[in-house]
């Protein structure tokens, strides 16, 4: 499979943060794997007018569940497309806490992106609490569950694994720690949906960056990244892409 170098721009950016997308497409031509750039919905379509003709891919961070109507502020899935938009972070955990994001109505915003026709990078991840409660299993496997369609295939669907407590706090799991959710993800996702899951990128999230990602991207099962903060500044998530 090829691996995704994904990053997350959340609320960051102005027309001026473009500059930094030329000097990624520059540096990187033809990358040895996909690179994603998830600008605020405000810069999806000038972004993807800078990235066309480069191996940078555009994507959103989040999509309505319907495809129009009576949803101020919201955006639909059809919506990315037709700004330039391949894929779409779903379930972000800054979703999921800020705007009490369900497992079911995540699932139903990557249903509205499979249907558009887009990849749908679905997040899942434990607390601290839950971590320390011995629960990480428990949870990833019951979002994954109730997040990802049933129907969902090797060509529309990425995983993200991030550790709430890891993402934005320079803190990141073990070695270890990281290898026994992945496993257990793709054990699970198979368990879901079927041998498709062998190819469906799984990526890690949370506090990636040039100088962690390459011990990281050796564990089993980690076929990228997921990336907030390093992926703002061309030449930090040019190293993270240089080392997957
Ligand atoms: C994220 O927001 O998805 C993330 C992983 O952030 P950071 O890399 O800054 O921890």
């Amino acid at each position: 499979m090829r691996k995704l170098a994904a990053g997350n721009w959340k609320m960051n950016g102005t027309a001026a943060a473009l500059a930094e997308v030329s000097a990624l497409a520059q540096a990187h031509p033809a990358p040895a794997c996909d690179m994603l750039l998830c600008p605020p919905a405000t810069l999806i379509a000038r972004m993807a007018d800078v990235a066309r003709g480069t191996a940078i891919k555009v994507g959103g961070q989040d999509c309505h569940a319907r495809s129009s109507g009576a949803h101020t502020g919201d955006i639909s899935a059809e919506m990315l497309v037709d700004s330039g938009a391949s894929h779409v972070i779903l379930g972000h955990s800054e979703r999921r806490t800020d705007h009490g994001e369900t497992d079911a109505q995540v699932l139903a915003k990557a249903e509205a992106a499979l249907k558009a026709g887009l990849i749908a990078i679905v997040c899942i991840g434990e607390t601290e609490a839950e971590r320390d409660a011995g629960r990480t299993l428990d949870v990833v496997g019951t979002q994954l569950h109730g997040s990802v369609p049933a129907d969902a295939t090797a060509a529309n669907l990425v995983i993200a694994y991030e550790p709430v407590w890891a993402i934005g706090t320079g803190r990141t799991p073990t070695i270890a720690e990281i290898a026994e959710v992945h496993a257990f993800l793709r054990a699970r996702l198979t368990a879901r949906i079927g041998a498709a899951a062998a190819d469906v990128p799984l990526l890690y999230g949370g506090s990636v960056k040039p100088s962690n990602a390459t011990e990281i991207f050796a564990v089993p099962h980690v076929d990228g990244a997921l990336v907030g903060g390093a992926s703002l500044k061309a030449a930090d998530f040019g190293a993270i892409v240089s080392a997957l």
